[in-house]
């Protein structure tokens, strides 16, 4: 295959490029460096199946020869990015969905589009299933990233349904693991960081939070699967063991060994979830896949990962 991803440079992305390369495909990444980092796939460089393209994929996009699959994951992901980048991340969402749509149909590509648990905002129903619809505030700090994924999931389905483009959604949950940045502001890299430095962790609001964390290389193998099987409503993909943000704390200061203990912050972001869990059913049963990398062992490879950058 001839596979795009955009957001080739990022977290998320770089892994994608490099399951690709593995499998012996041919791998274009597009990433405009907003947020990501050409380092990411230093390793992949001088592969002659691997390229890069500096592009903004919210403006038109060109690419030369065929494309078999579309993998749109770009855009600012953190919630600090997209409060710094609110306007990027609406024109990625929207802009972005729609150029590499038309870019997928010009190509007769399949497409794959990089959606969230944040579809769900604050949830009134937990776990969350993908037929929930979620409760979005439009207008609040999170409602840039929530609503741009919101209006790229119904754009998608617009492809599919008036082109018969032949995409796949998949609802992204917290991730976590090697090249994620330092400096992001999520909980993964901002408690490691804390706890490798000997700092207290830093606990927004009172800990009580909840999120469920997956490793990195299983949220690839859910994505390679999905977009090797034959279905196009959203699939959430996640590792369902849900824990409140004070265990998590806890447990990041437990397998450091970091004595500084925690603190408590008022630095939560208006609308930032009090519950996430995805219900994996639908994955589960579609796909044969299901979370495989524990916390213990996920955390500490990226453990390994941040003690260089520290
Ligand atoms: N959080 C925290 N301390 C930090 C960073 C984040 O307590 O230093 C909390 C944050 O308020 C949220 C949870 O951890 O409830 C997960 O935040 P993150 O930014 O990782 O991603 P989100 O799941 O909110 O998109």
């Amino acid at each position: 295959m001839r596979v795009l991803v955009t957001g080739g440079a990022g977290f998320l992305g770089s892994h994608l490029c490099e399951r690709f390369i593995s499998e012996g495909d041919e791998v274009i990444a597009m990433d405009n460096l907003l947020t990501g980092d050409v380092r990411n796939f230093a390793h992949l460089q001088d592969n002659p199946r691997f390229s890069f393209i500096q592009h903004d994929v919210s403006r038109f996009i060109e690419v030369d020869g065929e494309l078999d699959a579309i993998l749109h994951f770009a855009s600012p992901a953190s919630p600090i990015d997209y409060l710094n980048y609110p306007i990027q991340t609406l024109k990625v969402g929207a802009l972005g969905t729609h150029n590499t749509l038309g870019l997928a149909k010009q190509k007769n590509a399949r497409y794959l589009l990089a959606s969230t648990s944040e579809i769900y905002g604050d949830p009134l129903v937990h776990p969350q299933p993908e037929t929930y619809v979620g409760n979005v505030d439009t207008i609040g700090p999170r409602g840039v990233y929530d609503e741009a994924k919101r209006f790229a999931e119904s754009m998608v389905m617009a492809y599919h349904r008036t082109h018969d483009l032949d995409t796949r959604i998949v609802r992204i949950f917290n991730t976590y693991g090697p090249r994620m940045r330092l400096d992001d502001g999520r909980v993964v890299p901002n408690f490691i960081g804390q706890a490798l430095r000997g700092q207290e962790l830093t606990i927004y609001g009172d800990g009580s939070q909840t999120r469920s964390f997956q490793y990195v290389d299983d949220l690839i193998e859910g994505v390679y699967r999905l977009l090797h099987a034959d279905y196009h409503l959203p699939v959430n993909i996640g590792n369902p063991s849900e824990m409140s943000i004070l265990q998590f704390a806890q447990f990041v200061n437990e397998i450091t060994e970091n004595a500084a203990g925690i603190t408590y912050v008022d630095e939560r972001i208006k609308g930032d979830p009090q519950t996430r869990q995805p219900d994996i059913a639908r994955a589960r049963e579609l796909l044969g896949w299901q979370p495989r990398v524990d916390l213990e062992h996920g955390l500490q490879r990226t453990i390994d990962y941040f003690r260089e950058l520290v």
